[in-house]
């Protein structure tokens, strides 16, 4: 068994559209990045990636990479699970926190679960998001960004 964890923080600014866990959420405002910028998704290929001593998502995919430009990222989730399984690795189980101040996520949660269950193939019941809002302290709370943590475990497919 092997642990991983991932964090991340993009900006809010006007103009894009709000993706969090591969969901395109109805909001006033989007998150920054040379991706969609779904911070939940790049914090779980973090975790991931870190769990399979693999280093990190700029590492796989840096945002110098026309090819990423705009990219939605559960296809970087699917390409993480790609190099995890080249290694002989299986996800055990992911468990998520979203920080934002605002959209809820809650109308939401079942359906990234579901989607970003599908990217690393394990069934929803095994991935499990969260939000809170940081009770308007900091950045976050005065809606500038949006952050997400993730831990995930893995199996190693000799230990099966
Ligand atoms: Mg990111």
């Amino acid at each position: 068994m092997r642990i991983g964890v991932g964090y991340d923080v993009h900006r809010l600014v006007t103009g894009r559209p709000l993706v969090l866990g591969g969901v395109t959420i109805p909001f006033e405002k989007g998150l920054e990045g040379h991706s969609d910028a779904d911070v939940l998704v790049h914090a779980a290929c973090d975790a991931l990636l870190g769990a399979a001593g693999e280093g990190d998502i700029g590492r796989h995919f840096p945002d110098t990479d026309p090819r990423y430009k705009g990219i939605y990222s559960i296809r970087l989730l699917e390409s993480t699970l790609t190099i995890l399984r080249a290694k002989g690795y299986s996800v055990v189980n992911l468990d998520a926190v979203v920080f934002a101040e605002a959209p809820k996520v809650q109308p939401y949660r079942d359906e990234m679960q579901k989607i970003m269950a599908r990217a690393v193939g394990i069934d929803p019941q095994r991935v499990n998001v969260k939000a809170t809002t940081t009770e308007g302290l900091g950045p976050i709370g005065r809606g500038d960004g949006i952050a997400a943590m993730c831990i995930v475990l893995l199996a190693e497919m000799k230990d099966s």
